[in-house]
């Protein structure tokens, strides 16, 4: 049996990509395998131990990088969050593509240790949507949804080196998206999802990240 496929699926906060993921594991259990991280967040409401991630204190974070069991892990916005190495080995040895939804620098991480992996990234369609989301969510201080419009901001530089680009304008459509592209690497047809390239979509890139810019100095 061939091996599965490491896809990394970042994007700003708020860009939905938690959802299109739940609903790509809904839609097709049996083909993918998600990862479950390890942070020193608190867990918000509703998240359990073990199921969104795995709640650890800063000290049993740093005994987890000391003893390498993390594949990356990153500080993002006051906290530490990394990927357990040993559940993405077993999945993918048993011919099972894994996704990780993790931020930018952990998956350029990962990249430069395992080159074949599949970099997506996840945009809303703009900015405004994007602040329209992290505000309706409900969850965080207005402190902390400006720390993660400036992320954005900042993140926009480091989206060229992502391999794909998926706008989330329709959740259906993004879900049926990121399955095809997942697919057309396994069967390494290129072209198939050449519309999806990153490169190909620079004029949107352009924009967002000029948006964003705007708005992140607003706040
Ligand atoms: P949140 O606090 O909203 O759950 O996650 C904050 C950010 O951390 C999101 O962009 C999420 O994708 C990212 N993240 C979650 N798990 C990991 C991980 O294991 N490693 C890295 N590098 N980022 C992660």
């Amino acid at each position: 049996m061939s091996n599965g496929i490491l896809v990394v699926l970042s994007g700003f906060s708020g860009s939905g990509k938690g959802t299109m993921v739940g609903r790509l594991m809904d839609k097709y259990p049996d083909e993918y395998a998600l990862s479950i991280s390890a942070t020193t967040r608190q867990p918000r409401r509703g998240e359990e131990d073990g199921v969104s991630y795995f709640f650890k204190s800063i000290s049993e974070f740093e005994e987890m990088i000391r003893r390498d069991e993390l594949i990356e892990y990153a500080e993002y916005v006051g906290n530490y969050y990394g990927t357990p190495r040993v559940y993405v080995r077993e999945q993918l040895d048993a011919g099972r593509n894994v996704i990780l939804e993790i931020e930018m620098q952990g998956g350029l991480q990962i990249k430069k240790k395992l080159p074949e992996t599949m970099l997506v990234f996840v945009a809303p369609p703009s900015a405004e949507e994007l602040k329209l989301r992290l505000t309706g969510r409900g969850t965080e201080s207005p402190q902390v949804i400006s720390s993660r419009l400036r992320r954005a901001s900042e993140e926009t530089e480091y989206m060229s080196q992502y391999d794909y680009l998926i706008v989330n304008d329709n959740l259906d459509d993004a879900v049926d998206k990121l399955h095809r592209l997942i697919q057309s690497a396994g069967i390494h047809d290129d072209n198939a999802a050449a519309d999806m390239r990153i490169s190909a979509q620079n004029t949107f890139t352009e924009h967002i990240k000029n948006e964003l810019l705007q708005l992140s100095k607003g706040v």
